[in-house]
């Protein structure tokens, strides 16, 4: 392929990618700040620069698996679904499960995603009868390494760390766990109906997750986690004594130290930064 085809895909991706934001974004009236919105275009891009033989031979993309008419220990109906990639090739099947998360991770927590990948493939096997393979999740979110090569700008640096960077993380079918797994996931259905969303401790809070150098709990989930200002385990986790995080330190502020002008006007100007234009501003969600 020409250099040029290369040049004029990943323009086509930038290209789609921003409709793609500003849809979510008149849609759902929020916006992101800029250096997020440009890791999520890496991530796409890499995925791309990476993964371009399965992106291309993806045969049947955003495939629905559903399985309906599931009752929970509290006898309650409820229905399993998904959305996977399959790449059917020189006679074999293969089922992928893009993840925005990091392959360190994934491999360090397997267990998560076999559970979830050997419910579609029992859907995929045996309620709709297909042949499969194999199974793998894909990570998309590129790890330390090429995010340093990023940010020192040297290009060699980025594509050694590009080379060395194993997205795919092969999962196992084991049709013996898929009655457990469903089983789980009526007791998740009970305590969301019955409104029972106990915190983690704040000891979890505070554990290494498996995977990673130095990333807690508190770190890697309650930071993304709506209900955090309002958790009592991560208040807790944020006023510990002698807790040095940069993130957290700033949720301090908020329960109860003034914050300093020249925060504030930071935090304003990323979210101004992120509107394009006036229009979201003006907008009555
Ligand atoms: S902040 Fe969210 S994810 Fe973290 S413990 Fe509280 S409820 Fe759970």
């Amino acid at each position: 392929m020409s250099e040029n085809y290369e040049q004029e895909i990943e323009t086509f991706i930038q290209q789609v990618f921003e409709q793609n934001y500003e849809e979510l974004r008149l849609e759902s009236g929020q916006a992101v700040a800029p250096d997020v919105r440009q890791t999520a275009l890496n991530q796409v891009l890499f995925y791309w620069r990476k993964l371009r033989a399965i992106a291309e031979g993806v045969t049947d993309t955003e495939v629905h698996l559903s399985l309906p008419q599931q009752e929970t220990p509290g006898g309650r109906e409820y229905a399993i679904e998904g959305v996977v990639d399959i790449l059917r090739e020189a006679g074999r099947t293969v089922m992928y499960d893009i993840k925005t998360h990091d392959a360190d991770y994934a491999r360090a927590n397997l267990k998560f995603y076999e559970q979830q990948l050997n419910v579609y493939a029992h859907i995929w096997q045996e309620l709709r009868q297909q042949e499969l393979d194999e199974m793998a999740v894909i990570a998309t979110d590129y790890p330390e390494a090429v995010k340093e090569a990023l940010a020192s700008g040297d290009l060699a640096h980025l594509a050694y760390a590009l080379d060395q960077w194993e997205p795919v993380v092969p999962i196992a079918y084991d049709p013996h766990r898929v009655q457990a797994t469903i089983a789980e996931f009526g007791a998740v259905v009970d305590c969301i109906e019955e409104n029972r969303f106990n915190p983690r401790s704040v000891q979890d809070l505070n554990t290494v997750l498996p995977g990673t150098r130095s990333i807690r709990f508190a770190t890697r989930v309650c930071r993304n986690c709506d209900a955090r200002y309002s958790c009592a385990a991560y208040r807790q986790y944020a006023w510990q004594p002698g807790y040095r995080g940069v993130a957290e330190s700033k949720l301090r502020h908020i329960y109860g130290e003034e914050l300093a002008d020249a925060v504030q006007e930071q935090w304003r100007t990323a979210g101004l930064d992120a509107a394009p234009d006036d229009s979201g501003l003006r907008a009555d969600y």
